[in-house]
């Protein structure tokens, strides 16, 4: 890494000389610095669910006579708690990510297998939005990588599009070989995200104002766990969009060739 010079200190020892401590941000104190944004930023974030949680628990013990009152505070209680897991899941999921270099348990992953499960983890949300998600493309095509951090990229982007498109609008999930590049691209016609928040989307935490006030539930985590994890198979995640018309966000993962499964299959004892 390229050391990185900061003053920490200028102290003026005389009328012309000023002693500067010069200090070498290196990487390791780089990343430090990182995570230690992150434990901040993710704390603050943790505290609204954790508190909601705690004054809906106390509602309900002070609701212990009225019925009605009380399965009106479990069920946002449930609510909550759903949404407290969701976030706590993605802190973990980044969190590994931006952990270490290693992929674990590396192995060939079918794009139509990745594709299926990201879309169908998401059927409920689509469901509720009354969104129709349309598959398409070429099939058969295979990456390198772990099959788990691939579909959990793809299935956040499906959730994205779902979660910002208005009813009864369609997603599409097209997949497609560019030399030797595959692309996955989630396309919608939902509110779009204007110029100036296009690249800090991928930032942790980061939520454009529409989406605040469309949609509370979201973490902000999503796409930053869609760049760490692309970027950790060699990959790149690329971006269209205008506001009201849609977005276009295209994840490319270096091709390669399909595996050789009859070879992999055990043979037959006889
Ligand atoms: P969130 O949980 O808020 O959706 P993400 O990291 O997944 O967090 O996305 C960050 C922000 O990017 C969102 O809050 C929203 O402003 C914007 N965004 C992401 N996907 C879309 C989309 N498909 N259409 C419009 N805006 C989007």
């Amino acid at each position: 890494a390229e050391p990185r010079l900061v003053a920490v200190r200028a102290t003026p020892i005389s009328g012309r000389l000023t002693l500067v401590v010069l200090r070498d941000i290196t990487e390791r104190e780089r990343v430090e610095e990182m995570r230690r944004d992150f434990v901040a930023n993710t704390s603050h974030e943790l505290k609204t669910p954790v508190g909601a949680v705690s004054l809906l628990s106390e509602a309900i013990e002070f609701a212990a006579d009225d019925p009605a009152q009380v399965r009106h505070f479990a069920s946002r209680l449930q609510a909550e708690v759903t949404r407290l897991a969701a976030l706590v899941n993605r802190i973990l999921s980044l969190s590994r990510l931006q952990a270490s270099d290693e992929l674990r348990d590396v192995r060939d992953v079918s794009i139509d297998e990745v594709v299926t499960a990201a879309v169908e983890g998401y059927a409920i949300q689509a469901d509720a939005a009354q969104v129709t998600v349309v598959r398409g493309g070429t099939k058969g095509l295979w990456v390198r990588g772990e099959p788990q951090i691939l579909t959990e990229a793809v299935g956040n982007l499906v959730a994205n599009a779902i979660a910002y498109s208005p009813e009864g609008s369609k997603v599409g999930v097209g997949v497609k070989l560019d030399d030797t590049v595959v692309e996955i691209a989630v396309t919608d016609r939902g509110i779009g995200i204007p110029e100036s928040d296009q690249h800090r989307v991928f930032e942790r935490f980061y939520r454009a104002d529409q989406a605040r006030s469309r949609r509370t539930g979201g973490t902000g985590l999503g796409l930053s766990i869609v760049k760490h994890a692309v970027q950790r198979h060699g990959g790149e995640v690329r971006l269209w969009s205008r506001p009201d018309r849609g977005s276009t966000f295209t994840i490319r993962l270096p091709m390669s060739e399909a595996p050789d499964l009859e070879g992999v299959r055990p043979k037959p004892r006889r």
